[in-house]
């Protein structure tokens, strides 16, 4: 094996480069993984563009999957095994660690932002961090195991009931793998409300007929109407704007639940009357983060389980494919759009 490897590094802001690095050296706790597929996450545009890693220069990309080619001496076992990668590395020894919860880490390490990620041909992770794969997966699904486990995730903060009505605002990539996991665990009815039309077709071809565009529609009236009067079993917040927060309070029945997940882009305000919705139906609201990853309870083991049971239909998720060479072309196309893309990927 050559002892480098080509990567894409970003250099500065905007000043991503393809370019020859050294193959990374492997320590005791990891093995050498070579990247088949890693997509470019929405939260890899400002990092890229606007806020950076956390240092320069870093290999960015922290959703992939790819087959493990070389190991130390104790775990040549492991080599030719598949597997996704769980991006965060935990310290291991604050309160949250203790307790499993490594997303909450007070102290952690991220494949991708804090160091070097899967924009590249190889990548040396640690074992605690693979999450094997089954033949029957392919790598491009497996790189999209952390979109799945978050979306598996939030869902699980509110539990879905046999035939519960789910609405969800916001029908980006983590609203879609949402709807389809509340789909395969038994929701009566999905709802999907965004502004993009484009999204909501989308949407709709992938079988969720229940859509609403909530720049020319009432949301709220839609959903109500769909439940009878009564208004939604449980709601998700994927967009991270005060109106769709406004109209989740509104959309979820009496005693229902609303989880928020998606990233405020500046203040969410909550209006008065929208407030007394959550005192008076007595309303259950809990925020989502990350997954977790744990013995006892693993949202990228059950994302794997799920892509293998058919879950998660991903095949059409994956709109655009890039190789590592044009990583400014599919940075262009993620930043400013123009066509409809919803996860844009590299293959190797
Ligand atoms: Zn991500
Ligand atoms: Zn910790």
């Amino acid at each position: 094996m050559k002892n480098t490897m080509m990567a894409c590094n970003l250099h500065g802001l905007g000043d991503l480069r393809y370019e020859e690095v050294p193959l990374p050296a492997l320590k005791d706790d990891e093995v050498l993984l070579q990247i088949k597929a890693a997509g470019i996450c929405g939260s890899d545009i400002p990092r890229v563009f606007e806020k950076g890693t956390y240092h320069f220069p870093t290999i960015p990309g922290h959703e992939f999957a790819g087959l493990i080619v070389d190991a130390n001496t104790a775990d040549k076992a492991l080599i030719g095994k598949k597997a996704a990668v769980f991006p965060l590395i935990p310290c291991g020894v604050c309160d949250a660690c203790q307790i499993g919860e490594y997303p909450q880490c007070r102290d952690y390490d991220y494949y991708g932002s804090r160091r070097d990620g899967a924009f590249a041909e190889y990548i040396a992770v640690k074992k605690w961090n693979l999450v094997f794969v089954p033949d029957a997966v392919p790598f491009e699904f497996a790189a999209m195991c952390e979109p799945c486990a978050v979306a598996i995730h939030a869902l699980s903060q509110a539990g879905v009931g046999l035939g519960d009505t789910v609405a969800i605002f916001g029908a980006g990539t983590i609203g879609l793998l949402a709807a389809q996991a509340a789909r395969g665990w038994g929701a009566g009815q999905v709802i999907l409300a965004d502004v993009d039309q484009a999204k909501l077709d989308f949407a709709a071809q992938e079988g969720f007929t229940r859509t609403v565009n909530s720049a020319k529609t009432d949301a709220v009236g839609y959903i109500l109407e769909h439940t009878g009067g009564r208004g939604a079993d449980m709601a998700l917040e994927a967009a991270g704007v005060s109106a769709t927060l406004e109209a989740c309070l509104k959309a979820v029945k009496t005693f229902g639940r609303a989880v928020l997940m998606g990233n405020p882009a500046k203040n969410m305000d909550i209006p008065q009357k929208a407030y007394w919705e959550i005192l008076r139906k007595q309303l259950t609201l809990k925020g989502t983060w990350n997954s977790s990853y744990n013995d006892a309870r693993n949202d990228w083991h059950l994302a794997i389980d799920c892509m293998e049971r058919g879950v998660f239909k991903l095949e059409s998720m994956i709109t655009h494919r890039f190789s590592l060479a044009d990583c400014n072309r599919a940075f262009e196309l993620a930043r400013q759009g123009g066509e409809f893309r919803v996860k844009i990927m590299f293959v190797m």
